[in-house]
């Protein structure tokens, strides 16, 4: 829980230093912070948040531009997952209140309409599975194909670990992004998950990447790491290079073993923000589940102004999240345009 990467004593730099290296090294040369560097960020006071939150937003705009990128998701297969990752309300393991379901094609292509009538260029299908059957997979067929037939999206998918073939298969079909999470560093892993390996969840990620698609993937953050662990995360998302980080805050759901965790604070959740767009400047930084308690409307706003570039629209996957409108209209009123499908293309 303790064990430590970094390998000098950030906690011995001055916090005008840390800033004004970071200023120097990601902003200005273009190379993100590494371990070290993103636990020094990590561990600056309160007092310098509101400096680190606009570096954070200074990265985002020169290396990636004002455009903030709009998704929505779907779930076609909602609970009953045999896998034990401690946060998830889907886990059929725990007694959490979410029921097993899935959803038609007729449904999907609905949600896909819905989901570009927002002006969302991403429409991510996720299914609660450790990896997809044959089942799943003639029905992502059908699909991708039905949804393409009608609406003008791009595709993504979230269904668990991969084998090669599936990839290929999933690659060939037209999906354009593939979402794992490694849901947090290495060596904390095994406090979250004990079913599957993040050995595993880094594999899926490496094929995905190899096999032309685009890779989305992150995780949470406030499942009980050290800060040090944290930074561990941002220097191995950092490692595989995702076009996309989905920074997802605990949201503690009950039933599940973390149901009793406190809810990270939000100059926490902000400075988390802020060192991950540092470690990343060029990647698609998406807030995911759990902001509205971690941040509420204020902070949501604030992160958007210190390196968040993407936003779900909608639902989350087993909580309500804020309806479209009030995120599209906030982007408006930040002067933030949403990108375009055709550039994306
Ligand atoms: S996070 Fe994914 S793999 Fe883990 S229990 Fe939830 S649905 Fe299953």
């Amino acid at each position: 829980m303790t064990q430590t990467h970094a390998s000098t004593d950030s906690s011995a730099l001055r916090p005008d230093d840390v800033l004004a290296a970071a200023r120097q090294q990601v902003l200005v040369d273009g190379r993100g912070l590494d371990e070290t560097q993103v636990l020094a960020v990590l561990r600056l006071g309160d007092d310098r948040l509101s400096e680190l939150l606009q570096l954070g937003h200074e990265v985002r705009m020169r290396w990636c531009g004002p455009e903030v990128e709009v998704e929505g998701i779907v779930s076609v297969k909602t609970g009953g997952c045999p896998e034990d990752c401690h946060f998830c309300s889907q886990s059929g393991l725990f007694p959490s209140p979410v029921r097993a379901a899935w959803l038609d094609i007729p449904s999907l292509v609905a949600a896909a309409e819905e989901t570009a009538a927002t002006g969302a260029t991403e429409f991510c299908i996720v299914a609660a599975v450790r990896g997809p059957d044959q089942r799943l997979m003639g029905q992502m067929r059908e699909g991708v194909a039905a949804i393409k037939a009608a609406v003008d999206i791009n595709v993504a998918a979230s269904l668990g670990m991969l084998t090669q073939e599936q990839v290929d298969s999933l690659a060939s079909m037209g999906v354009h992004r593939y979402n794992h999470n490694l849901e947090t560093a290495r060596s904390h892993f095994p406090d979250v998950v004990t079913t599957h390996t993040w050995e595993e969840r880094w594999d899926t990620c490496r094929m995905v990447r190899v096999a032309g698609m685009e890779l989305c993937c992150g995780g949470i953050v406030g499942m009980g790491e050290t800060l040090e662990q944290r930074a561990e995360f941002a220097a191995q998302l950092g490692a595989l290079e995702p076009d996309e980080v989905p920074l997802n805050f605990l949201n503690p759901r009950p039933g599940t073993p973390f149901g009793e965790y406190p809810v990270i604070e939000t100059a926490d959740a902000l400075r988390t923000i802020a060192a991950f767009r540092l470690a990343l400047p060029r990647t698609i930084l998406r807030y995911a589940g759990g902001r509205e308690i971690a941040l509420g409307d204020l902070g949501t706003e604030q992160g958007l102004l210190g390196g968040i570039n993407a936003v779900i629209v909608g639902n989350y996957l087993t909580t309500l999240g804020r309806s479209p409108e009030e995120d599209l209209e906030l982007l408006r009123d930040l002067q933030m345009p949403i990108k375009a499908l055709s550039a994306t293309l």
